[in-house]
């Protein structure tokens, strides 16, 4: 793809001309720290941010969506008949500017989640009319982060535009044709020249000290990690702090995960189907016909919530299920950490390897 150069001070004009024909979304600072927001004013919008409370996914998997709307009547013989429309709800063209590069792998998870095997439409939908705006991570954006362990700090290719700013510029590389059109459409850009490239070079590989590792082991080593850990004690003390909440699971750019449940109008001939986010942290999750729950206690579920981020997923999707965030961390009141958690459990094993 080609490489080209913004000025900065021509961002606010890029986000003004795409405003008459897009929802333009991206990180703005609120009372509570930075949230991604519709773009009302162009100089709202900050590339330079702390990670936010939600990642972006809520613009391809909303809180809670109708799926379908039906109707039942009877035809001239009596027999019941039912009438099932589809509803693709809040689908609307739209440019996500900002997205962290930890935020565009959890969208990698999600297109692999939901475009590959059995392919979820209303994803599909909301993904094909949205514009995703990287922005190079060139310095840590928040302590609890540990991209740098996951692999997450390079920008993977799910963007249709990714911006890096060297040297007062930005640069802006397109990830897509359909991201190329929109930035020589509505932006004022001139190509970059061999020096532009040189630079960009140089910029990115000098990142790399700036951020620090947090984890004691690589994340190659997180399944067997795993595995070997299953019966470990670590899990009860975790079930015995964790409040099950759900709030990890709720602020996670890879859980997604939601219930279906339908609503039927009280004269039982209209309703909807809809689904919501779901936690595999709340007793309900796994609560099945019959009062049987298949992790019933908070020290199974928090297992099962690591197995995720740091085993399962790698083995069902070929990605790793964490990006390193932090926000699971920083959102847990009972100050439960992924890194540290595992760093512990790498430290036991080797303590018990030693005996
Ligand atoms: S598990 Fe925590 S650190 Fe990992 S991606 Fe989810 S919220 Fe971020
Ligand atoms: S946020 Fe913390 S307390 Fe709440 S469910 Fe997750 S691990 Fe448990």
């Amino acid at each position: 793809m080609s490489l080209y150069v913004l000025a900065k001070e021509k961002l606010t004009g890029f986000v003004e001309a795409l405003q008459p024909n897009f929802r333009v979304v991206g990180p703005v600072r609120t009372q509570h720290g930075y949230a991604f927001d519709d773009i009302t004013d162009a100089a709202q919008l900050e590339l330079i941010y702390p990670t936010t409370i939600l990642p972006p996914k809520k613009y391809f998997l909303p809180q809670r969506e109708t799926l379908f709307k039906f109707h039942t009547d009877s035809d001239e013989q009596g027999s019941r008949r039912m009438k099932m429309e589809p509803v693709f709800q809040d689908v609307q063209p739209t440019v996500i500017f900002g997205v962290h590069t930890c935020d565009m792998n959890g969208i990698l998870l999600y297109d692999r989640m939901f475009e590959t095997g059995y392919q979820d439409e209303h994803y599909i939908a909301r993904r094909e009319q949205t514009y995703v705006i990287g922005v190079e991570c060139l310095s840590p954006c928040d302590d609890a982060s540990f991209c740098k362990d996951m692999g997450t700090l390079t920008a993977p290719p799910v963007y249709d535009l990714h911006i890096t700013e060297v040297d007062g510029l930005y640069l802006v590389d397109t990830g897509s044709e359909k991201g190329e059109q929109l930035l020589l459409k509505y932006a004022e850009v001139k190509m970059a020249t061999t020096e532009d490239i040189r630079q960009l070079g140089q910029s990115l590989s000098s990142k790399w000290p700036r951020f620090r590792h947090r984890l004691k082991m690589g994340k190659d080593q997180l399944p067997s990690l795993l595995t070997i850990n299953y019966g470990a004690n670590t899990w009860d003390e975790l079930g015995a702090k964790c409040l099950a909440c759900g709030s990890c699971t709720s602020v996670c750019p890879t859980c997604f995960c939601f219930d279906v449940q339908d609503e039927v109008d009280i004269s039982m001939e209209d309703g909807e189907r809809f689904r919501q986010w779901d936690s595999c942290q709340l007793y309900e999750f796994a609560l099945v016909a019959g009062g049987h729950n298949f992790r019933d206690s908070k020290a199974s579920r928090i297992r099962h919530r690591f197995m995720r981020k740091a085993k399962y997923n790698q083995q069902v999707h070929g990605l790793i299920g964490c990006t390193g965030c932090g926000r699971c961390e920083r959102a847990c009141l009972a100050h439960i950490a992924i890194p540290t958690t595992l760093n512990a459990l790498y430290e036991e094993t080797q303590i018990d390897a030693g005996r």
